[in-house]
């Protein structure tokens, strides 16, 4: 069943185009092409071998960015879907809305910025766009992919306001305080569904929380408990995905059915009414709070296990020392990368390292600080 696009949803016709002008597709919408290119592109391939909570070796059946974002695709249409949204335009920005990620995670992430302090920052959702809008070398007339200005804006989730200044147009909401498109506001509830959900799955898999811990988790419980009353003899593999598969479906029809009402009491018809409006994309305060404790179980017991923890330090350490090694001599770099090195040393080193795979940063290491690992 398909149903018209709601008046205030992001379309080819309403939307602010590319940066660079193209002739309009001949079969798809110009969202579309935007997802096609994301696929296609460099940074997307590598999201397989980039860490979400585990590094990329400790196991084949834990998510990786890649399966976290097609996860948050399948989410987010859905929820597209149902809220008469562009689910294409959703698509484009859950499938790359973590390009920018550092190899290992958020232990990388913090590492680079540390190291890129002095030198500008380092945040990764500006990555995803400096990917998106510069660094994939793929077209012939423009650097990056020539994305559309909404899928560009639904990637640059959050923004520190110096470097929202330096970004003209794109940056101007940050300061403003304006809001983006409901699609961009639904990929940020699609993403953190789809991972604290996951994580739970993956906690429980790795064995770094249990399910007794869990059933002393509200988002949890609840639904475990209906499982168990209707299959009391279930094990424990088909309760946990029972479960979590009920945790998504709660979520997911707790945020349309309060967006749904949010959108109807702002009175929103037109794509600028709803940059000027507050956010309506939402949870319930209930589902909120119910997260929250979610949240705060995952990050004590599971983000912060002490065995997750020795393995981020581990990688903080990969990080550190291979950007100080470039820093301190450039030559060190493949040649492509030193050729950029000579424009902005510690931003070509950033790009760099933010481009590694887990593997490819262990072994970059191994090459550097070991002679076992020979060139
Ligand atoms: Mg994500």
């Amino acid at each position: 069943m398909t149903q018209a696009l709601a008046p205030y949803a992001v379309t080819d016709l309403n939307s602010r185009g590319r940066a660079q002008a193209e002739e309009a597709p001949a079969t798809r919408s110009e969202f579309q092409r935007d997802r096609d290119r994301i696929i296609h592109c460099t940074a997307f391939r590598r999201l397989e071998y980039k860490t979400q909570v585990f590094v990329n070796h400790e196991g084949d059946l834990f998510r990786t960015r890649l399966t976290h974002s097609i996860e948050v695709a399948q989410i987010g249409r859905s929820l597209a879907r149902s809220l008469r949204l562009n689910e294409d335009l959703v698509e484009a920005i859950s499938l790359s809305h973590d390009l920018g990620h550092t190899p290992f995670g958020h232990a990388g992430q913090d590492a680079l910025n540390d190291c890129m302090k002095p030198h500008g920052g380092f945040e990764h959702n500006l990555q995803s766009l400096r990917i998106v809008d510069q660094l994939e070398e793929h077209y012939a007339s423009f650097d990056g992919l020539n994305l559309m200005y909404e899928t560009r804006e639904g990637i640059l989730k959050h923004c520190s306001l110096p470097n929202a200044q330096r970004l003209g147009e794109l940056g101007r909401r940050f300061i403003e305080r304006r809001q983006p498109s409901l699609e961009a506001q639904l990929c940020n509830f699609a993403d953190s569904i789809a991972y604290n959900n996951h994580d739970v799955d993956d906690g429980l898999r790795a064995g770094l929380i249990t399910l007794e811990q869990l059933e002393g988790v509200q988002a949890f419980a609840r639904h475990c408990a209906d499982v168990r009353a209707r299959y009391p003899d279930l094990g424990e593999r088909r309760l946990i995905h029972e479960t979590v598969r009920r945790m998504i479906n709660a979520q997911a029809v707790d945020l349309i059915e309060r967006s749904r009402e949010h959108i109807r009491a702002a009175g929103v018809e037109t794509l600028a009414d709803v940059n000027a409006a507050p956010a309506l994309v939402g949870f319930s305060d209930a589902m909120q709070a119910e997260l929250l404790e979610l949240q705060r179980f995952l990050r004590d017991q599971f983000y912060w296990h002490y065995q997750v923890l020795r393995e981020m330090t581990k990688a903080r350490r990969v990080i550190v020392d291979l950007f100080d090694a470039f820093m301190s001599d450039p030559r060190l770099l493949p040649p492509q990368h030193q050729r950029l090195a000579g424009e902005d040393k510690p931003r070509a080193i950033a790009d760099y390292i933010a481009g590694m795979t887990d593997r490819y940063a262990m072994k970059e290491h191994r090459r550097l600080f070991s002679f076992a690992d020979g060139r």
